[in-house]
């Protein structure tokens, strides 16, 4: 076996395995590959030590088997571990940041405090491991196996979930979403700039929230979905876009009451601003008084409520009778889906 002097020369080795004919890599501390190792158990002992004591940076332990052991608070940062074998390993606060696990099996592991920002968990198996508390911030998890995986109070802002299967995963919920850039708004999203994936991956999470009655959780994720199909039918030209952004402006698609009124009293106001600017309103009483713009506003909510006091009433003439009614529609219309709305986001799905 080779014995490594320096960390430097481990960083820069770049050697193949020392078996004629395999095109393998040779892991670290070893001069061949994993299939080709001697002395696998010897081998084992020697790099679970070297892992403890730190001795290596960039670890490349390519498809080695080293399940069940003791490999808390490891350096992990940056190492190769494709399709490494750690299942039901003790990972406890392991740094594994921007390393590549792509095929790993993690599976019982507890890796409760780790590291796993930026690293590449595509297709791993993290069925369940522990993952309390920890950062999987920017992390790939495309088509990665994550039923009974605990995620309690680990963070996943910019997480690609991809065709992950999170149908048994326990204890996701928004709050596991959340970014920590200062911003006005606290901001909570997977890796968005796939806008197609980040569809799928919120369409999965609201049906994930729905399965576990967080209702809250699963509106935010059904408002990002829609949020992500806007952004795709913009991108395909597609005609379906000006129906979508009109519902995301005027109620967060079915999601946000509470836009309802604040576009309810805008149309309110604008409309009181056509009929003050076009003086196109008379008292239905014969006696003249003039207006002030209070009674333009009184004028406009009589009209958008489609409640028609008859004390105010348009003049004669046909634009200013339109004007009137199409208030009248947009009223009857935002009110109907305020309802909705609140009785969509309220009520049991
Ligand atoms: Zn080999």
């Amino acid at each position: 076996m080779v014995v490594v002097k320096d960390r430097k020369d481990i960083e820069s080795r770049d050697v193949s395995c020392a078996k004629e004919g395999c095109r393998d890599k040779a892991i670290s501390l070893s001069e061949f590959c994993w299939e080709h190792i001697p002395n696998k158990e010897k081998y084992k002992e020697e790099i679970i030590e070297a892992v403890l004591e730190k001795k290596l940076k960039r670890f490349n332990l390519h498809k080695a088997v080293l399940n069940d052991v003791e490999l808390a608070r490891a350096d992990f940062r940056e190492a190769n571990l494709t399709q490494t074998n750690l299942a039901s390993t003790n990972l406890f606060d392991t740094d594994f940041s921007n390393a590549d696990l792509v095929g790993a099996d993690l599976s019982g592991c507890d890796l409760t405090g780790a590291d796993l920002s930026g690293a590449d968990l595509t297709k791993a198996d993290l069925s369940g491991a522990r993952l309390w508390h920890a950062d999987l911030s920017g992390a790939k998890l495309v088509e990665a196996n994550l039923s009974a995986a605990d995620f309690w109070q680990a963070r996943l802002c910019d997480a690609r979930l991809w065709r992950a299967d999170i149908s048994k995963s326990l204890s996701l919920s928004k709050k596991s979403f959340q970014c920590k850039e200062k911003r006005f708004f606290t901001n909570y999203r997977v890796y968005e700039d796939g806008y197609v994936a980040a569809e799928e991956t919120y369409r999965n999470l609201k049906r994930y929230f729905i399965s576990e009655g967080r209702y809250d959780d699963a509106s935010w994720a059904s408002f990002k979905e829609k949020t992500m199909e806007k952004i795709r039918l913009r991108k395909a030209w597609d005609m379906k876009y000006i129906p979508m952004a009109i519902m995301g402006l005027l109620c967060g698609y079915g999601e946000r009451p509470q836009r309802i009124i604040l576009s309810s009293s805008f149309i309110i106001i604008a409309y009181a601003a056509i009929f003050f600017l076009l003086k196109s309103i008379t008292a239905s009483a014969s006696n003249a008084f003039s207006f002030n713009f209070g009674d333009y506003i009184y004028y406009s909510v009589v009209t958008f409520t489609t409640l028609g006091y008859g004390d105010i009433i348009p003049k004669t003439s046909t634009i200013f009778r339109l004007i009137a009614v199409s208030e009248a529609f947009l009223g009857a219309f935002l009110m109907g889906l305020f309802i909705f709305t609140l009785a969509r986001k309220y009520s049991a799905r």
